[in-house]
């Protein structure tokens, strides 16, 4: 059997391979457009199990409808359990106008050092380094105690009802684990004097919040007969404008900000000085803190009247809401029963689209994830600080179920995160971090499985 160092060493002699697999995989436009029939995921799981099958690695494919599969690679360990989830997800996000592109976004062309294609970052960058750390300890014939498990879920981008929505509430039993690692964080931010990297502990909350605001109509020519419901509304647009959040420095990102040479210690009444002063030195940082410091509600669509010449009686406003992960709906409802207060005729609905959730930080998981880290860019400089991120992953459906679920993808520092544009025009990934992606994610799984 190969010592570590050598299956590391080993990795770098494997990047053409690595970029070969990621081209493979972005050219599969598994895109997912929201409705049905969309995804077309199975086939880059059938890739995928082709792919391991060369190594002996068996697959399953699970799926609530046959073209959306979700894969599941296994390398068995000696216990029978599970010990590490490697999560990704193999849909991908529509590309909205294909002639802005410089290169064709199926292609995989790679420029600068960089493969370019829609998914080439979110997610299958992260899939083809899981993949390759998988091959390489299988061709090393490294004996694991705990099974490494590799799951890429469809649907990701809208919901996972076909992917790890479905498969936590109808496959509980393939999440059983105590750690997983999958997309979500692992690339670096600017602080003061050493390498650190975000872990992506947690998600806020997204709700979205349905108001509907009455008056009563009347013909325009005689408004004094009716309630108009549009004045109604500018009061509650204007409470809404100026709502103070409450301040709340409860998540764990709040006690690492002296890695940022911040020295206060942070709370509710000094939180907003600190961003303030975090402002002119590094933007895009303060915009972190204030989206992890309180909860947003903002107004996105409305609707409303029916005639030009009737005074309308019934407006409807949409609102988004991110909650903190100690934020519960009761919270939510007793801050929007506020905002309301006095204005008669309205009336709200609160519909959940995704829960806050978090893990813990300081756990073996993130400690071996700092030592792979450490290893993989051979630096020993390396701090982590964990994060709530404003947007939401599969990480959601599997941490209620009591796995450690971390967002890391171990990006190379030298590979600028502003350049993936995840979701974006011309998205892509830094060779650089499919190295060090795969070194991160073997070095993982050896150090929590292998029979050393
Ligand atoms: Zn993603």
């Amino acid at each position: 059997m190969a010592s570590l160092e050598e299956m590391l060493n080993q990795l770098d002699a494997l990047e053409e391979e690595l970029v070969i697999l990621e081209q493979e995989l972005v050219r599969i436009p598994s895109v997912n457009t929201g409705s049905m029939p969309t995804g077309n995921e199975t086939p880059v799981c059938d890739f995928i199990k082709k792919w391991f099958l060369n190594d002996g690695i068996e697959s399953d494919i699970l799926f609530r409808d046959p073209n959306r599969g979700n894969i599941i690679s296994k390398l068995e360990g000696t216990s029978g359990k599970t010990g590490l989830i490697f999560m990704s997800h193999t849909d991908v996000v529509p590309v909205e106008d294909e002639s802005k592109w410089t290169y064709p976004p199926f292609s995989a062309e790679i420029h600068d050092g960089r493969i370019y294609g829609r998914g080439a970052s979110d997610c299958k960058g992260l899939l083809t380094a899981q993949m390759m750390a998988m091959r390489v300890l299988k061709n090393n014939n490294v004996s694991l105690k705990d099974s490494l498990v590799l799951i890429s879920g469809a649907d990701e981008e809208h919901g996972g009802r076909y992917g790890f929505g479905w498969l936590a509430e109808n496959h509980p039993e393939v999440l059983d684990a105590p750690f997983a690692v999958n997309e979500g964080g692992g690339t670096p931010i600017e602080a003061a004097g050493s390498l650190t990297y975000v872990l992506g502990v947690g998600e806020k909350g997204r709700l979205q919040v349905e108001i509907d605001i009455k008056g009563t109509s009347s013909h325009a020519s005689v408004p004094w007969q009716g309630n108009n419901a549009l004045y109604r509304l500018q009061k509650l647009l204007q409470r809404l404008e100026e709502y103070e959040p409450e301040r709340d420095t409860s998540t764990s990102l709040f006690e690492h900000l002296s890695t940022f040479a911040i020295e206060h210690k942070p709370s509710a009444e000094n939180v907003d000085e600190i961003i303030l002063e975090q402002e002119k030195r590094n933007p895009r940082f303060a915009s972190m803190l204030k989206a992890l410091s309180r909860m947003t509600i903002t107004p996105t669509m409305i609707n409303g009247g029916i005639k030009s010449n009737s005074v309308p009686e019934d407006i409807h406003l949409t609102c988004d809401v991110r909650t903190l992960p100690n934020q519960s709906e009761d919270y939510l409802r007793q801050e929007l029963d506020k905002l309301i207060e006095g204005i008669p005729g309205i009336e709200y609905e609160i519909d959940y689209m995704a829960v806050p959730n978090s893990s813990e930080f300081e756990t073996e998981l993130m400690e071996s994830l700092k030592m792979a880290t450490q290893k993989a860019l051979d630096r020993d400089d390396i701090q982590f600080v964990p994060a709530i991120s404003t947007g939401f992953t599969d990480s959601r459906f599997t941490r209620p179920l009591g796995v450690i679920t971390y967002g890391f993808s171990g990006s190379h520092p030298e590979d600028d995160p502003m350049l993936s544009r995840a979701h974006g025009t011309d998205e892509s990934i830094g060779i650089k971090s499919l190295v060090s992606g795969a070194k991160v994610m073997l070095h993982l799984a050896y150090d929590l499985l292998a029979v050393k």
